[in-house]
């Protein structure tokens, strides 16, 4: 029995052991994935009541060559510990910014929503970043969105206003991603430059079957209508679920009920009106 505890000891060094090794693999792998043109920017398109698409969330693709596509989920987190979003998020700025202009010269002009991570929000030189970006591209900013999350709301909450309204004068919207799974307090929702809320699919999955997140759904919706902040539920599935969002008052919707991320040469074939039938 002694002996079996040692053994297992030793296969759980081995496990811990292995999953260091693969995490510093990925990250060897993930800072040299841009040059290698091995990242990608899909589109997931965001519908009003009418079923047209007013708006879309870029989000980061990477295919690795041998792993083939890595999950966000995975990546994300170790770009953000390791510091390679820094790289990572300008290019996506980058991205953004000429899609925008594609989109327009395509006459499909609409909203791009872009993630911004804190770390990133909290570099020195944020701001000339995202104007160059808008400016190499010829970018109009008023149709750019940056989704950012409660995190940067806890810590250095007036470098964070400061910040929001300087880009908000060039015409830049904020979103909070990810509303209601943060712990920050509601009071920043009068102080900032606000146009709009993200409601975490978390909350949205087991609606409308589970009155908690029903509740807490409705809540966000009553809360955001009186702020005049507009409202995005996330991981939309079903009829139901948009059918319930839509008459709460939820002014667009995100998920595969609609449409799943897709490369933005795809987005350009696809009909700009998604009913989700
Ligand atoms: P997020 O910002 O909350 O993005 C929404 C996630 O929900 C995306 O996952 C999207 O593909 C997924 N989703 C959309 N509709 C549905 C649905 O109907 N059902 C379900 N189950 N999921 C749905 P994804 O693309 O895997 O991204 C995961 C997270 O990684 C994002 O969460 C975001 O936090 C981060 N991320 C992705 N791209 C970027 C990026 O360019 N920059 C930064 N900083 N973070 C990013
Ligand atoms: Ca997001
Ligand atoms: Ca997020
Ligand atoms: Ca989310």
């Amino acid at each position: 029995a002694k002996n079996a505890g040692r053994n297992r000891i030793a296969f759980f060094e081995l496990t811990m052991q292995k999953k260091i090794e693969e995490r510093l693999a990925i990250e060897h792998d993930l800072a040299l994935a841009i040059a290698a043109g091995q990242m990608e920017m899909v589109l997931q398109p965001q519908v009003d009541v009418y079923g047209n698409a007013v708006g879309g969330e870029l989000l980061m693709r990477w295919t690795h060559p041998v792993r083939g596509p890595v999950s966000p989920a995975i990546f994300i987190p170790i770009a953000e510990e390791s510091g390679i979003i820094l790289q990572l998020g300008n290019w996506t700025l980058h991205q953004g910014c000429q899609a925008l202009v594609r989109l327009a010269a395509a006459g499909r002009q609409m909203d791009l929503s872009i993630n911004v991570s804190p770390h990133q929000f909290r570099q020195a030189d944020f701001i000339e970043q995202v104007r160059a970006a808008l400016a190499q591209a010829g970018a109009d900013p008023t149709h750019l969105i940056l989704e950012i999350t409660e995190g940067l709301l806890i810590e250095n909450i007036e470098d964070t206003i400061d910040r929001m309204l300087e880009l908000a004068r060039l015409g830049i919207r904020f979103s909070i991603d990810d509303f209601g799974t943060g712990y920050s307090s509601l009071s920043y929702l009068k102080r900032l430059p606000l146009f709009e809320l993200k409601i975490d699919k978390s909350f949205i999955q087991d609606m409308p079957r589970d009155p908690d997140d029903t509740a807490i759904v409705q809540s966000i919706l009553s809360m955001a209508k009186h702020l005049r902040l507009r409202v995005v539920a996330e991981g939309v599935e079903t009829r139901q679920q948009a059918d319930f969002l839509m008459a709460a008052g939820c002014d667009a919707m995100q998920g595969y009920l609609y449409a799943r991320p897709m490369p933005i040469d795809k987005w350009m074939q696809t009909e700009m009106t998604l009913t989700g039938e």
